[in-house]
C-alpha cells in the first residue's frame, strides 16, 4: 500500500466515524505521525495535502523539520520531554502535546523565541492511571492547566491522552469518554480550550465517538514501525 491510498482510507474512516457520531467531518483533524519514517515518506504525506506532522523523538524531529522547512508544514511534539530538550522544541515545534508537568511549561515559555506564534500546548493526562506512564493524574489535570494557561509564550489548546491499548471498541469508548469528561471540566471552569488530542491508528473511531477533536495517526499512514 501506497502512503497516498493509506492517507485515503485514515480519512475515510475518519469520515465515517464522525458521520456516525453524528458530527461533521471537519471538526476533527488529521495528525500524520511520521516518528521512526523518512523524510521522504512526510514528503508523500504533504503532497497528498497532509498540513500536521507528528514526532516523538525531539532530535529526529528537529532534523525533519529543518529538511523540510521549506514546505510550510505545521509540526507536533507528542513524545516525553526532558528538561535539556525544551530549548530544542520550543525553537522549532509548533506545538507540543505531551506537557504533564509546569516545570516543564515554563522552561517552554522562557525559551519561546520572541519572534514567532506562541507555542500551542496540550496537557498530557494518564486518564487510566498506568503505572509509570506519561501524564498528569486526572485529579491534577484543572490546577496544572490553570497554571500553564498563564504562561504568555504558552498557548492552551486542550489535553491529550494515550490510553491502554485495546482492541475492544466499549473499552476504548469508556476511557475515552472520560478524557472529554475531564476536558469539559476545564471548559466548564472557564478555560477557553478547543483540542482533544486522542485516537491513534486503532482506536480513532471510539475516540471520534467520544468528542475527540484530533486524532494522532502512525502506522495506518505510513506502515509498521520496526523500531519505536
Ligand atoms: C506513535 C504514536 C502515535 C501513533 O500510533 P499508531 O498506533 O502508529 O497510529 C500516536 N500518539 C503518540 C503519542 C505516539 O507515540
Amino acid at each position: 500500500m501506497t502512503i497516498a491510498s493509506n492517507l485515503q482510507t485514515v480519512q475515510a474512516r475518519i469520515a465515517q466515524a464522525c458521520h456516525s457520531a453524528g458530527r461533521p467531518s471537519d471538526t476533527v483533524k488529521l495528525l500524520a505521525v511520521s516518528k521512526t519514517f523518512p523524510p521522504e515518506s512526510v514528503v508523500q504525506a504533504a503532497d497528498c495535502g497532509q498540513r500536521d506532522f507528528g514526532e516523538n523523538y525531539i532530535q529526529e524531529g528537529v532534523e525533519k523539520i529543518a529538511t523540510l522547512a521549506h514546505r510550510g508544514l505545521v509540526w507536533h511534539c507528542i513524545g516525553p520531554i526532558q528538561s535539556n530538550k525544551t530549548r530544542l522544541v520550543a525553537a522549532h515545534f509548533d506545538w507540543v502535546h505531551s506537557v504533564d508537568r509546569l516545570k516543564i511549561a515554563q522552561r517552554l515559555s522562557e525559551q519561546r523565541p520572541p519572534e514567532v506564534a506562541p507555542l500551542n500546548v496540550c496537557i498530557q493526562v494518564n486518564i487510566d492511571g498506568g503505572a509509570g506512564k506519561a501524564g498528569v493524574a486526572p485529579e491534577e489535570a484543572l490546577v496544572l492547566a490553570q497554571e500553564v494557561a498563564v504562561l504568555p509564550r504558552l498557548r492552551l489548546r486542550g489535553l491529550m491522552t494515550i490510553p491502554e491499548p485495546s482492541d475492544d471498541f466499549a473499552t476504548n469508548l469508556a476511557v475515552h469518554r472520560q478524557t472529554k469528561a475531564l476536558y469539559d471540566q476545564l471548559c466548564a471552569s472557564g478555560l477557553v480550550l478547543d483540542t482533544l488530542s486522542m485516537g491513534m491508528s486503532a482506536d480513532l473511531e471510539a475516540a471520534i465517538h467520544a468528542g475527540s477533536t484530533l486524532v494522532r495517526v502512525g502506522s495506518a499512514i505510513f506502515g509498521g514501525r520496526t523500531a519505536a
